[in-house]
């Protein structure tokens, strides 16, 4: 009998009130191993370009990749269908479900870079076709079908540059939409035990457990960390107090800065994709309804605002600080220009390169008692009010400030990190292109 390598695509299968891409992916991984398939990689949770503007969530596309012997094919195929039909929110307006299999050893070159594009700019249905054609893929669209965009990236995204593990576990139907009985006591000592090499658990500045989201959505909480075992001793570190239904470890570009793209100078910014660049603070911070913070940089072709909106806690601290003359690299996501405002960087990170100096201009003392002088009007000297002294040719003393403000990389708090966003916390941490571990034996349950 033959083995069969496939590597299968999920997308956009959730909306705001139902369903959970990760979820079908949870469920597949049991239906799939009970068919004889066998998992080459841990599911691949792939998080796409967070800007493009009909997203709302988390924009994450799934991978699946397995062997199996032939005969077993159409029932496992049957079986995602199945499954992605059961568990997706078809009525909601926006969720265009889209699967893609491929059955290669390996995605060829080209979707890899087709992901690669997924995940920094906006890439069309079209293009994704017809790498489904050129390649002899089987693809399946649901109403509009937009969620093929993001199968065909994921399968394409084979993460072999930095990479972090992210286990997801996940309530049982009849908890879903009570409060999560988990003990956040447990989540702070697991993220003490486990800290650097598990990852935004918690919010510092709040105090506050973010690993548990709100709301209906079939998860319990999901740990993220830099190995897949690692993640896995976290999750058994939490105390929890209701059944878990099922739980499994996924591999994904979560955390790797994957999103951005470095832009060499302010003109080439493009709106909906993500960037570094470097520019002069060209125009002091301001505030705006909302207590959100803008600023704005320049270079030799062209300028942008910057905003640092409120959530984004201490960052926005420090860009208030910020004036004309200094120096900075800026990481965000771009907002299109409207009628209300100019194209603008949402930002995620700043690297303050160089802090420009900032002076104040005094009075000269007066020689003979000592009092501030008056001056008598520009470049006509100073005068005196205690003594009548008069210095026609004094000139203002330049005074060096302090300023409050250091070089240095500062990035937003964790609350408002998007998934893509490398915290400060992995700097140093980045696995090298190529090394990836082997899988642990228990990587799932059930
Ligand atoms: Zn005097």
């Amino acid at each position: 009998m033959k083995e069969i390598t496939l590597h299968i695509g999920i997308d956009d299968t959730d909306s705001i009130a139902k369903g959970c891409t990760t979820y079908i992916a949870a469920l597949l991984v049991e239906k799939l191993e009970k068919l004889g398939a066998h998992f080459i990689d841990y599911p691949n949770l792939v998080r796409l370009n967070p800007n493009v503007p009909w997203k709302t969530r988390g924009n994450g596309a799934l991978c699946l990749r397995m062997r199996y012997n032939e005969n077993a094919e159409f029932k496992i195929k049957e079986t995602v269908i199945s499954t992605v039909e059961e568990q997706s929110d078809l009525e909601n307006r926006g969720t265009d479900p889209g699967i893609v299999f491929l059955k290669k050893s390996r995605p060829p070159k080209e979707i890899q870079v087709f992901a690669r594009k997924a995940t920094r700019e906006v890439v069309s249905i079209h293009d994704a076709m017809k790498l489904v054609e050129r390649y002899g893929a089987e693809a399946l669209a649901f109403k509009d079908g937009r969620g093929i965009i993001g199968a065909v990236a994921a399968i394409g995204e084979t993460l072999r540059s930095d990479h972090t593990y992210e286990v997801i576990a996940y309530r049982r139907l009849e908890n879903r939409g009570t409060k999560r009985r988990v003990d956040q006591d447990s989540i702070f000592e697991m993220d003490k035990a486990t800290r650097p090499c598990t990852f935004n658990n918690v919010d510092i500045e709040k105090k506050r457990v973010i690993i548990t989201p709100r709301g209906p959505d079939p998860i319990l909480f999901g740990i993220r960390g830099e190995k897949a075992e690692t993640v896995r001793r976290a999750f058994e570190m939490v105390r929890i107090s209701e059944p878990v239904e099922r739980w499994v470890v996924f591999r994904t570009n979560q955390g790797t800065d994957a999103h951005l793209k470095n832009v060499k100078r302010i003109s080439e910014i493009e709106p909906y994709s993500s960037v570094v660049v470097s520019g002069i603070v060209s125009a002091n911070p301001w505030m705006i309804r909302g207590r959100h913070v803008i600023f704005r940089i320049s270079d030799e072709t062209s300028e942008v605002d910057c905003a640092a909106y409120e959530p984004t806690g201490s960052l926005r601290t420090v860009v208030k600080k910020l004036i004309k003359g200094d120096h900075v690299r800026v990481h965000g996501g771009i907002r299109p220009a409207s009628n209300e405002n100019p194209l603008t960087i949402n930002l995620e990170k700043l690297k303050i390169l160089e802090v420009a100096p900032q002076f104040v201009y005094h009075n000269p003392l007066c020689a003979k008692c000592g009092r501030r002088l008056k001056s008598m009007g520009t470049n006509k000297g100073f005068r005196c009010d205690k003594c009548g002294s008069r210095y026609v040719s004094l000139t203002k003393i330049k005074v060096n400030l302090k300023r409050d403000v250091r070089k240095g990389l500062y990035v937003t708090a964790s609350r408002s990190q998007r998934h893509l966003t490398k915290p400060l916390i992995r700097y140093g941490m980045e696995k090298r292109y190529g090394h990836v571990d082997s899988m642990i034996e228990r990587w799932h349950f059930p």
